[in-house]
């Protein structure tokens, strides 16, 4: 059985990849270690596939960053594999014995470079960065599941609008949260246009809802990630820039909407679908001249 989930949780990279649940579902339950030695507790869980004598470096360079982690979301992580991934960071939920367990993923080379045996101040901070970008959606997750319960994390996850929303509104987050820590605004497809972003669905949504749901999903992303850096720095204004008018409208919308909900943390499923619902009747105000009724059928159509 395959995940979406750990598929959308990427960083920065236009690759896919699946987790296997089974995979997750093998790992045997551990019981914590004393918080005492929060050395040996964070080294413990960090696996590297590649071995090498600096990766002792590495993991001390990220030990103080875990250590600021709540005690709640900590113990929720299963593990964080650093290793050859198609993305650079992944964080990837699964639902064990109805308990919550996380798998974050780092990739051992960045930018296509290799960081393991290639340790200095730009693959530490990239590591840390990733690191730091996994552990806000290990957050989220987390907060969910201890203020609405796991089943509400079942709700989001099976329902396909909500999901929508889910994704965007948790890459917005992790975004910013990096964007203003560490002042890093790292964006693959930095050059492509809002314009080619919010057109790319177009014309394509319906003939198949998986695919629909990969079109509107991966241009919500975009968009997210944009909307966060935008929010922080008004420097990175070009990432938005467009010369259409109900483009405009679209993007001051899903913008403030992101913010808005910020304040609203942890959100339930009722507002990841209202994030995902209005998200796809905003763009299909956008890019077409349906009317709002002709525009709920075809969402209700659609997925
Ligand atoms: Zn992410």
């Amino acid at each position: 059985m395959t995940s979406i989930w750990g598929k959308i949780f990427k960083r920065k990279n236009q690759e896919n990849s699946i987790v296997t649940n089974d995979v997750i579902a093998a790992v045997k339950e551990e019981p914590l270690l004393s918080s005492e030695n929060k050395r040996l507790q964070f080294a413990d869980i960090v696996v590297y596939q590649t071995a090498h004598p600096e990766n002792e470096l590495f993991t001390r360079a990220a030990e103080d960053l875990y250590q600021t982690v709540d005690e709640d979301v900590r113990k929720h992580i299963k593990r964080i594999t650093v290793g050859v991934f198609g993305e650079d960071g992944r964080c990837a939920p699964s639902i064990v014995n109805n308990k919550l367990e996380i798998n974050i993923s780092i990739s051992q080379s960045m930018k296509g470079s290799r960081i393991i045996g290639n340790y200095n101040d730009f693959t530490r901070n990239y590591f840390i960065e990733t690191l730091a970008h996994e552990l806000v959606h290990a957050q989220s997750m987390s907060n969910i599941v201890t203020s609405y319960g796991i089943q509400e994390f079942e709700l989001i996850k099976t329902d396909i609008i909500a999901k929508i929303g889910f994704f965007g509104f948790e890459e917005y987050l992790a975004c910013k949260v990096v964007a203003q820590k560490y002042d890093s605004f790292e964006l693959i497809g930095r050059q492509r246009s809002i314009d080619s972003i919010i057109k790319s669905p177009v014309g394509n949504l319906g003939l198949d809802k998986n695919w629909s749901f990969d079109l509107i999903n991966e241009m919500f992303y975009e968009i997210a990630t944009r909307a966060a850096f935008v929010n922080v720095s008004t420097e990175q204004a070009k990432l938005i820039e467009t010369d259409n008018q109900k483009y405009i409208d679209f993007i001051t919308k899903i913008r403030d909407l992101l913010r808005q909900f910020e304040s609203k943390t942890p959100l339930n499923k009722d507002q990841y679908f209202f994030l995902g619902n209005t998200l796809i009747t905003e763009h299909y105000l956008a890019t077409t001249n349906f009317d709002s009724s002709v525009i709920e059928n075809k969402i209700n159509n659609l997925f």
